[in-house]
């Protein structure tokens, strides 16, 4: 159900699988595995920690990391994006009365995003929110609303490293089921980024959209060669 990618398991089924998988799960962090936030992971010992604990499941969001699966020869069956398993679990939570809480991106993004979801899924129950904004090291009070809002899922959407720093500093001490980063999903739920045309995202050139739009991503790529040569040396080590 895992290949395992030089430290890192990540999950090889497909995002259906995924989805009943963490449904036995009684706390887990979701991942969304490219080759940045691997990475980053690699050098980062709070991140390393966090990233290979028990309640942590990588997927595999990126061709980078459908790229890497194949060369250590445990290939995924498909490349899980981390916005699909969002949508998907914001889909059942509003089907099942679960709560969520959005924690992330700037306050009129959140605010639209909010509006958005509740536009889409008018069952949604939205137990609390907080922009991004703010220091990690003085978030108590942001910490103690998370905890009272008896939120079942919390979306980090700050960005990496910064929301997986977050979770992994204090999912253990918050009462959620799911923990998930999501990046810049609140700015596509808000409608102020629009992803990728589908062709592109079957093409696996959703990042090559992202660049297209937004440049100055194009320095944030450099850490796919990195993490995919590692990932080619340690193969020749070990084979
Ligand atoms: N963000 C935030 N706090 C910060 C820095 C960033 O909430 O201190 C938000 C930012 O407003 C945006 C998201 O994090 O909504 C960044 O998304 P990005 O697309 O850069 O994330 P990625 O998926 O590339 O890691």
């Amino acid at each position: 159900m895992f290949t395992r990618i030089l430290k890192f398991d990540v999950f090889n089924r497909s995002k259906l699988e995924f989805l009943n998988y963490i449904e036995r799960l009684s706390k887990v962090n979701i991942v969304s595995g490219n080759p940045e936030i691997l990475y980053s992971g690699l050098n980062d010992s709070r991140l390393l920690k966090s990233f290979t604990s028990e309640n942590t499941i990588i997927i595999p969001d990126g061709l980078g990391t459908v790229l890497a699966s194949k060369m250590v020869r445990s290939p995924v069956k498909e490349k899980i994006a981390g916005i699909e398993v969002m949508e998907a679990l914001i889909e059942k939570c509003s089907r099942e009365g679960k709560s969520i809480y959005l924690l992330g991106a700037r306050q009129n993004i959140l605010e639209d995003c909010i509006k958005n979801l509740i536009n889409k899924y008018p069952d949604l129950n939205i137990a609390g929110s907080h922009n991004g904004y703010f220091d990690l090291d003085n978030c108590e009070d942001i910490i103690y609303d998370i905890d009272k809002s008896g939120a079942y899922i919390l979306f980090v959407a700050m960005g990496a490293p910064r929301q997986d720093i977050f979770i992994a500093d204090n999912m253990n001490r918050l009462p959620c089921t799911i923990y998930m980063g999501v990046g810049g999903s609140f700015d596509v739920f808000s409608g102020k980024i629009k992803r990728a045309p589908s062709w592109m995202i079957k093409l696996g050139l959703e990042w090559l959209y992202r660049v297209f739009k937004e440049p100055w991503r194009i320095k944030r790529l450099s850490s796919i060669p990195k993490f995919l040569l590692k990932v080619m040396l340690y193969n020749k080590k070990f084979s």
